[in-house]
């Protein structure tokens, strides 16, 4: 079993995200998702995107501490420590991976990883200054690493560089709030060795997941009073419409606040009653 480790937090971008990486573990045999949310809450839209996989899953709530609510704070650490505290108590043998909900996988990938006897590692695509992050192999074992940021890192890996054998995730496992640090400091928790580390994709010579990044959205408030709507059944597909837009989180409605919207007809705008007539 591969367990499947992704923090997420709500934003605009957060479900179509959540639906290509849900997309993708779809077609992964003997995987289950772990979601670890940064909310107080389990999220009901994170909740029905894992529901619709069909594939055992394991949704939990971890909101970062407030002290982190600020700039450059580590992302994710609650969410991953929480995950990793929950695979500790239930599970002994299997594989941990830790995705993000906006990096993009290969489906070969988890054919490599399936077989980690400790640490393995791979390439990732689209990291810093050189445009990939990854162990140097030299015949057949790790001999250093290429990436743009050593940052006095052991292992400066990306956090889709790596996988777990369940055995080899110690009680001492532990990921630290340093932003940039996550990744190394868990690795020297394991108490990983150069020799231990196992290089995949082909000695290292393939990308099989990216670090792709969606660009920012911001989220619009729209001026528009629902209740106008009331009795008038006619207009409940546009107010519904405008409730789902609301409730996964793309568009704020509010009745006194936000940009006017307008419906067009026949290249006109109009306002929405009278639009909609
Ligand atoms: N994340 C989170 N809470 C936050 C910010 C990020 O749980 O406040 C998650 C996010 O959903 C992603 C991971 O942490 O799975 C890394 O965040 P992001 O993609 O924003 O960082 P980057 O890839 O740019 O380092
Ligand atoms: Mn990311």
């Amino acid at each position: 079993m591969i367990y499947y480790v992704t923090p997420t937090y709500p934003r605009p971008e957060q479900v179509p995200e959540l639906t290509r990486l849900a997309h993708t573990l779809m077609h992964v045999p003997r995987i289950h998702w772990i979601i670890a949310d940064d909310q107080p809450l389990c999220s009901d839209v994170v909740l029905n995107i894992l529901r619709r996989t069909n594939l055992p899953f394991t949704h939990i709530s971890s909101p970062k501490p407030f002290l982190y609510k600020g700039t450059n704070f580590p992302r994710g650490v609650s969410n991953r420590r929480a995950a990793v505290a929950w695979l500790q108590e239930n599970v002994s043998d299997g594989i941990l991976y830790f995705g993000d909900d906006d990096n993009t996988v290969d489906l070969e990938l988890f054919d490599e990883i399936r077989n980690t006897k400790k640490v393995s590692m791979f390439p990732v695509g689209l990291i810093g200054g050189y445009g990939v992050s990854s162990p140097v192999v030299k015949n057949g074992k790790v001999a250093g690493f290429f990436d743009s940021w050593p940052g006095s890192r052991t292992f400066p890996v990306d956090m889709a560089g790596f996988a777990v054998n369940m055995k080899f995730l110690k009680p001492s496992a532990s990921m630290p709030y340093i932003a940039g640090h996550e990744e190394d400091k868990f690795l020297v928790s394991l108490d990983l060795k150069m020799e231990d580390i196992e290089p995949l994709a082909d000695n290292c010579t393939k990308i099989l997941v990216w670090h792709t990044k969606t660009a920012k959205y911001k989220k619009p408030t729209v001026k528009i009073n629902l209740k106008q709507f009331d009795g008038e059944p006619k207009f409940q597909n546009f107010v519904n419409l405008l409730k789902e837009t609301s409730r996964l989180g793309m568009a704020s409605i509010e009745s006194n606040n936000g940009t006017k919207p307008y419906i067009i007809r026949d290249r006109k705008s109009y306002e929405t009653l009278t639009g909609l007539q």
